[in-house]
């Protein structure tokens, strides 16, 4: 059987905070965090495992990571809670796992894979999510455990937005993120997986494109595998992860000119957006049209790269695709 070189890519949002927001500290972390995602992917697809469990892997340590909007470190809705949203797909059959407005999940991207691996319901809702990925027998977490004071903030300045009407000038960084990663393993499969607490003072009971395949996330085998990220109304419209896949599959563009023509369709709604994707041959694309995307990827010959606004900065290396 032939071998496909391995290949990954990840997001932490492009909601980016601007430079003079964070400490150097926190600059580092948030950096160590994304390098520290794509050897935790890269660490499954060496070892010859599927590009699923690599993105669930990745997409488990952004959880974790208080930085960004997904796990703990999730954004509030209006309520002052969480409801977060996720999904895995896999391009080898199409099959997927989607929870949404879930609130006591300590990593739904794995609640997700445990859904898709069941096969039949895709997307469970609410409480039904929290109740399934209790029966699975899943780490389940208070609601206040992805709670930090970064996203406290983001309340209170949105709020006030609100108040005096200024919400719609509000930074990307006060209002969303997310995070997501795609793969392809040694044997060409390719998957996606992405999670998210959605935007700052979402309504309760919102839902955004992250869990809605097709829209947030899609991975075909033969086309590509995508993670969207950005105001998530726009690209449920749009099908973006889909339409993506059938520009290269209907039009023959390469994954860069589809993405590159979704990323320019959203922009004309002047929303934040951005994604990672990668294509049949293991090429990797992260266009965004915002100040910047929480991003990372690891090239053939194994050097971590990660980025947070326009440089690139070197992340170690670890062993070759
Ligand atoms: N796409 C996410 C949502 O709309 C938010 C984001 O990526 O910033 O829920």
């Amino acid at each position: 059987m032939t071998t496909h070189p391995i290949a990954l890519a990840i997001h932490g949002g492009c909601g980016t905070l601007p430079k003079a927001e964070m400490s150097e500290a926190e600059w580092a972390e948030a950096k160590a965090d994304l390098a520290l995602s794509l050897k935790a992917g890269w660490a499954v697809l060496g070892k010859g495992g599927t590009a699923v469990d690599a993105v669930e892997a990745a997409v488990l340590v952004m959880e974790d990571s208080p930085h960004f909007n997904a796990g703990h470190g999730a954004a509030f809705n209006a309520d002052g809670e969480h409801e977060l949203d996720a999904s895995i797909m896999d391009g080898s059959n199409l099959a997927a796992g989607a929870l949404c407005c879930v609130k006591r999940i300590r990593n739904p991207v794995s609640a997700a894979k445990a859904l898709m691996r069941q096969g039949d319901p895709l997307l469970l809702a609410g409480p039904a999510g929290d109740t399934f990925a209790e029966a699975e027998g899943l780490d389940m977490v208070e609601n206040e455990y992805f709670s930090t004071d970064r996203r406290r903030k983001n309340l209170s300045s949105m709020k006030i937005r609100e108040l005096v009407g200024s919400a719609s000038e509000a930074s990307e960084a006060e209002k969303h993120g997310t995070v997501g990663a795609v793969a392809r393993d040694r044997d060409g499969h390719l998957a996606a997986a992405t999670s998210t607490g959605g935007y700052t003072n979402k309504p309760p009971g919102r839902v955004g494109d992250s869990p809605i395949i097709g829209a947030g996330t899609y991975a075909r085998d033969g086309r590509c595998a995508v993670s969207g990220t950005g105001k998530g109304e726009f690209f449920i419209r749009y099908c973006i992860g889909h339409e993506i896949a059938s520009l290269m599959a209907y039009k023959g563009l390469s994954l860069e000119e589809a993405t590159r023509q979704a990323i320019a369709e959203l922009t004309t709604h002047k929303i934040g957006a951005g994604l990672v994707a990668v294509g049949a041959d293991g090429s990797i694309v992260a266009p965004y049209n915002s100040e910047g995307m929480y991003r990372g990827w690891i090239t053939p010959d194994g050097f971590v790269h990660v980025a947070t606004h326009g440089e690139v900065e070197l992340a170690g290396q670890v062993e070759a695709a």
